[in-house]
């Protein structure tokens, strides 16, 4: 059963270029302590399912201005249906970007292999070592499926962005670096503020953000190694400030 739980009509901000429709679909297989989508997470059978046809139909309907729909979460891979949901968008004319957290490396090559997607975005939660992204993703993680979804990824030649959320209780710069270091030669990589607003470890609340200098900072450093890296805020709007290739985007 389809389990779409949340839709954005029109967004000028989820994807860079494109005025875009968001699905969010239920259900995820980590447990991220800062996720703002406890409610996706933790209890998606008490949130009412939006029908297929109601999404479908509203990007028809607005098809002479809405470039593409974004499919996130949750954890979209997980769902069964979401290969035929992408192909209905397809019909529709309009472009689909992915949101993932690489766990399923094996339906992201399908995808790729089938040519269903026009965009992907890759969250990294933490350094590809086993003990920093399990504290941080909240449950055991395949170290090496995670690798692979960044590997098929960068040699897709698929329009695509890697992203890390920057909590510091546990990513510090290092961190970033090494992560940076992992994904060399990326097109894209957005280091994340992490807000301390809907955490699914209300623990983190307590938490204050890295000064938005300090990411900066970080930016700036990881920006060697990626083609372009930024911060990304609250506020999503692109606009790199400085360096190689670093920006700040808020
Ligand atoms: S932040 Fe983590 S737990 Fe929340 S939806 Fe994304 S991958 Fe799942």
């Amino acid at each position: 059963m389809m389990t779409i739980k949340g839709f954005v009509k029109n967004s000028l901000i989820e994807w860079e270029g494109n005025i875009a429709a968001i699905v969010f679909l239920s259900k995820c297989n980590l447990r991220c302590q800062y996720c703002h989508a406890p409610h996706l997470v933790n209890n998606p059978c008490e949130l009412e399912t939006i029908p297929v046809d109601v999404v479908l139909e509203s990007i028809s309907k607005n098809r002479e201005w809405i470039d593409g729909v974004v499919i996130s979460g949750g954890e979209p891979t997980l769902c069964d249906e979401l290969e035929p949901l992408i192909k209905s968008f397809k019909e529709l004319g309009v472009k689909v970007k992915l949101d993932s957290n690489g766990t399923n490396p094996d339906v992201i090559e399908r995808f790729f292999e089938n040519r269903l997607l026009d965009s992907i975005a890759m969250d990294i939660k933490a350094p590809l070592e086993e003990d920093k992204y399990n504290l941080v993703a909240g449950v055991k993680c395949d170290i090496e499926k995670i690798k692979r979804s960044i590997r098929l990824i960068m040699e897709s030649g698929v329009e695509n962005e890697f992203r890390t959320t920057v909590c510091p209780e546990f990513l510090d710069k290092e961190d970033i670096l090494d992560i940076a270091r992992f994904i060399e030669g990326a097109d894209k990589y957005a280091i994340q503020q992490f807000r301390p607003i809907i955490c699914l470890n209300n623990e983190l609340l307590k938490v204050t953000p890295y000064p938005k200098e300090m990411l900066e900072d970080f930016a700036e450093s990881a920006g060697k190694y990626v083609k372009k890296c930024w911060v990304r805020g609250e506020n999503k709007e692109m606009a790199p400030v400085s360096g190689k290739q670093a920006g700040w985007l808020w």
